[in-house]
Order: structure tokens, then C-alpha cells, then sequence
């Protein structure tokens, strides 16, 4: 079977690009009913972050996405740690230096720095005209009894190579084959270069298919060659297309917020982030246009630009996707679309994405009612603790119904971007408002006080005599006082009359309708906040 995988090294937390790699090797080994597996890069000891492992390790699995083999989970190719693994790499390259592949150079920094001067100089692209290559046995030998540094190159030969294409970028591989240089194989502290351990590692760990960022393409020729040296045959190729901004320049990881573990602060639903990852790179249109669904496709572009078409769960993903749909285009990072596809996430989650009036993904492939419920009930425990944590809300008796939690979660999920933001938008439904904050009082500012107390005073009045009448209070019942006593006060914009009766209740502009606002409530809360002030 297939076997990928991915193979961060330890420089810090994972970025967005890192983690689309790791989603594209799960996506291909799931497909193809093959294995992946987490190998750790740490022989730049140079860039080696302390903790980096770890915080990798938890990107990986707060976004759910399981290797089968690697660090923390064993395996029979292991270790799976490049700095254990310092005695294979010494053995494969004594053994390209018997068979006079390679060779040790002892030229210093500033040597180097000279040769390629000068090399430079002469129009030439390479840096390092492999002078070394030309000592004879006994001054090698001279000089590593003399404790001279030295580093082991590959002797790069000058006849060009047949190079596969690659699965992405085809035989269009700008970069290829440039510069002859005799690259490093085994650096003068007894590390091995990425070059070096990433062959010897994927050729002993059976890897089939080398799926990576673009950023590795120009070193294809340089892993072929090794490949051809060593006598095995190379895995297939697949180079991921970098991210960019929106405008097209290079992602910026200054801001911070190109690392995975900012999207899990900021509470982004993970499978919201894989959604939205697979869409760079991933052209979902041909998965649809070749899916049976596909008299069906109609884009479902919203208003806001976005398509419902783009939203998927990753067994959907899984499902639609095939190597040929991944383009080799610059891919651009538009937070816009994730912060649509988080919304769409929860609601899908909360069973509630049929409101939308849309399908999902590929349309058809719809998910069991069981899970469904699951999603739900673990969404709604979330929303819970995470109104036990809001400091308003501390020892709040009422968050423990959770009858009224799960009313309160329905309310407020039509315009919730991240479930992480409900909590602050929700306090008060359990708590009477205090009517002192910044929102407040903006709303206030523009309106007549004294209409103010006579709207919600007579709609607090209307309210309580309808519901004794009735026996019982309900959406319909609400929603018909509303109209009539517009109508009875001949008021010409509805919003003259619904912006201080939302206020009462809520002390905020925007909000679920208000007939669902008193049910939730209850008929007494929301005649104490409509009468409040009242002598
Ligand atoms: N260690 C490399 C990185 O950090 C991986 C390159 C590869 O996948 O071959 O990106």
C-alpha cells in the first residue's frame, strides 16, 4: 500500500502551510487506503526549538488529524526522530565514500566564502568548484589525524538526469536542475544535511509518495541523484503550492496569525481549518464536476460571495478528493472564507446548516443522524463550560439548566462566527443587563426617553393580559401584540418600536427575534425588564 509522510522540523509552532502538508498526506494515505507517519527533522541543530515537538504534536491532534506510524505513536520503521537515527546516516555515507561517491572537503568557512566569490565572478551559478574531490587518500588521511574539520560532499556528476514529473507540477519544474554543486552530505559536526537524512530516511521507512511544499522542488534533482547513487529506486513526487497573501506576495509570519495555535486560541473549530486548508491547492470543482452530482451544480453562491459548495467534513473531503484535482497555482490565504467556513462548521455541527437552505460539499454525501447528534451534544457541553468560565457569569445558578443553555446556544448560533464568542454575546439571558455598558448606552443616545417608557411599559401591559388570557405564552402570540400595537400607535418604521423593547430586554442592538427572546426568557424575567424604573 501507499505510505506518505510528513516531516516537520522542530523551528517552532506548526504554521498554516505545515499543517495543509500534514492535511494532504492524510487526505492521499486515507484515499488510498494507505499509511502515514510523523517524522521529526532535527538535524539543523541550529534551528532547534525547545517544546517545538510538543506544540507540533498538539496541532496535529486538536485538528484531528491521525498518522498511523511516528513520534508518539511507534512503529516498526522507527525511530522516527532524525537526531536517533545519527548512526544509519553515518553508515550510508561511509558507504557512498567506499564506492567513491563522495568525498571529504576540508575547505574552511572562509575558503568557501573565497570559491564561490570567484566562482561568481565568472558568471558561474554553483559555489563550490569541488576542489577537494582531487585529494589523493594519504592527504585526507593527513589531515584528519591533524583534527582538520571536514565535511562529506556528494559527488555531483555532470550527466544530466532523467528527472519523473512530478504529480503536481508536471514536467514544469522552473527551478529543477540548476547549479552542479558537490552538495553537502554529513555536515563537520557529524549531522547529517536534510538532503542526506530525508533520502536515507524515506527509502528505509518504505515511503511511496513524498508529499511537500513547493519550497523543496528545487532539491529534487539533488534526492534523484542520491537515489541513483545509492542503487534504490525513488518514491513519486508531489510538491504542494506555496500559500500567499491575498495580493499574492509571500505569506507574512509576522503577524502571528499564520500559526496553527493562534486559530486554536482564538477557539476556530478545527475541522473548520482543514476545510479550509484543503481548499489551497485542492480545485473542488473537479471533484464535482465529476461527481454524479453534478447536474446538480449550481455554485449556491451567497451574498457574502462564499459557496456552501466549499463546505466539507473531512470524510467528504476524503471522499471527493483525488491527487489529479491538487493545482500547482499559488494559493491564497483569505481569513474571510475561514471565518465563513467556522460558521458554517457550528452549524452543520449543531444540525442547524439546513436553515441555510444549501447542501454540503458534494452534496449527497450526508452524514449519520447518530454523529450528528453527537457533534451537537458536544458543541453544546462546550458552549456551557465555556459560559461557566465567562467572569460575569461566575456561580450563575442558571447556566446549570440545560434546557435553557441549549435554547440560549439555538438563539445566538445564527450569528456566531466562532463558538468561542457566544458566551460574552449570551450573558444576558441569565443575568438581568445592567444597561451601563458602551452598547448600552449608544442605543439610548438615540432615543426618546419618554416614548421609550411608554412603548415597552404598554407592551410589558399587553403582554401579561394576553398571557393570562391565553393560559400560556408563545412565539405566535408575541409576534401578534408587536403588530397590532404598531398599528394601534401608528407608528410608521417598525424598528422605532422594536429597538427599545430589545434594548429592555437585551441592552443590545442586534439579537435573535424578540418573540424568541421572551419564550426563552419566560414571561416573568422579561416583564421585570420591560417595567424596570417603573414606580
Ligand atoms: N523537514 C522539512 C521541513 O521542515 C521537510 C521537507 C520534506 O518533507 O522533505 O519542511
Amino acid at each position: 500500500g501507499a505510505r506518505l509522510r510528513f516531516a516537520p522540523s522542530p523551528t517552532g509552532h506548526l504554521h498554516l502551510g505545515g499543517l495543509r502538508t500534514a492535511l494532504f498526506n492524510h487526505l492521499l494515505a486515507r484515499k488510498w487506503k494507505g499509511k502515514w507517519l510523523l517524522r521529526i527533522e532535527d538535524t539543523d541543530r541550529t534551528r532547534y526549538t525547545e517544546g517545538a515537538v510538543d506544540s507540533l504534536r498538539q496541532a496535529l491532534d486538536w485538528a484531528g488529524l491521525d498518522y498511523d506510524e511516528g513520534v508518539g505513536r511507534g512503529g516498526s520503521y522507527g525511530p522516527y526522530t532524525q537526531s536517533e537515527r545519527l548512526d544509519i546516516y553515518h553508515h550510508y555515507t561511509k558507504e557512498l565514500l567506499s564506492r567513491n561517491e563522495a568525498y571529504e572537503c576540508f575547505c574552511s568557512p572562509t575558503e568557501l566564502e573565497a570559491i564561490k566569490l570567484s566562482l561568481h565572478q565568472q558568471g558561474l551559478r554553483h559555489s563550490y568548484d569541488g576542489r577537494c574531490r582531487h585529494l589523493t587518500e594519504e592527504e585526507v588521511g593527513r589531515r584528519k589525524r591533524a583534527g582538520h574539520k571536514y565535511v562529506v560532499r556528494y559527488k555531483t556528476s555532470s550527466e544530466e538526469m532523467d528527472i519523473p514529473s512530478d504529480l503536481i507540477f508536471g514536467d514544469n519544474q522552473p527551478t529543477a536542475n540548476t547549479g552542479t554543486d558537490d552538495f553537502v552530505l554529513m555536515k563537520s559536526d557529524g549531522w547529517p544535511t536534510y538532503h542526506l537524512a530525508s533520502v536515507v530516511d524515506d527509502h528505509l521507512m518504505e515511503i511511496t509518495h513524498v508529499l511537500r511544499g513547493e519550497e523543496w522542488l528545487p532539491s529534487v534533482p539533488k534526492h534523484h541523484s542520491l537515489y541513483k547513487a545509492f542503487g534504490w529506486s525513488p518514491p513519486k513526487f508531489a510538491h504542494l503550492p506555496l500559500l500567499c497573501n491575498p495580493d499574492g506576495t509571500k505569506l507574512s509570519k509576522r503577524r502571528g496569525d499564520t500559526f496553527v495555535q493562534h486559530y486554536m486560541k482564538q477557539g476556530y473549530e478545527p475541522e473548520a481549518l482543514l476545510n479550509f486548508l484543503a481548499l489551497m491547492g485542492w480545485d473542488y470543482h473537479a471533484a464535482l464536476s465529476s461527481s454524479s452530482s453534478s447536474s446538480a451544480l449550481d455554485p449556491h453562491v451567497r451574498t457574502d460571495g462564499h459557496s456552501l459548495y466549499e463546505v466539507f467534513t473531512l470524510p467528504q473531503i476524503i471522499e471527493a478528493f483525488d491527487v489529479s484535482h491538487i493545482n500547482h497555482r499559488k494559493a491564497a490565504v483569505n481569513i474571510g472564507k475561514l471565518d465563513f467556513l467556522n460558521k458554517m462548521t457550528l452549524r452543520r455541527k449543531a444540525g442547524r446548516l439546513g436553515k441555510e437552505g444549501g447542501m454540503i460539499g458534494a452534496g449527497k454525501l450526508e452524514e449519520a443522524e447518530g454523529e450528528k447528534e453527537g457533534e451537537r451534544k458536544e458543541l453544546i457541553g462546550k458552549f456551557q463550560e465555556l459560559l461557566r468560565e465567562e467572569k460575569a457569569l461566575k456561580g450563575c445558578e442558571l447556566v446549570e439548566n440545560m434546557d435553557l443553555v441549549e435554547k440560549v446556544f439555538d438563539a445566538e448560533l445564527p450569528r456566531a462566527v466562532l463558538l468561542a464568542d457566544m458566551p460574552m454575546h449570551s450573558i444576558f439571558y441569565f443575568l438581568p443587563p445592567t444597561y451601563t455598558c458602551h452598547e448600552s448606552q449608544s442605543i439610548l443616545k438615540d432615543l426618546n426617553p419618554r416614548l421609550y417608557c411608554q412603548y415597552t411599559h404598554l407592551f410589558a401591559d399587553t403582554l401579561q393580559s394576553r398571557a393570562s388570557t391565553a393560559g400560556h405564552i408563545d412565539e405566535d402570540i408575541v409576534w401578534d401584540i408587536i403588530h397590532s400595537l404598531i398599528d394601534q400607535l401608528k407608528i410608521d418604521k417598525k424598528p422605532k418600536f422594536l429597538i427599545p423593547i430589545r434594548h429592555a430586554l437585551t441592552e443590545r442592538r442586534k439579537g435573535p427575534s424578540i418573540p424568541e427572546l421572551i419564550t426563552i426568557l419566560g414571561l416573568d424575567e422579561s416583564l421585570a425588564r420591560l417595567r424596570r424604573g417603573e414606580e
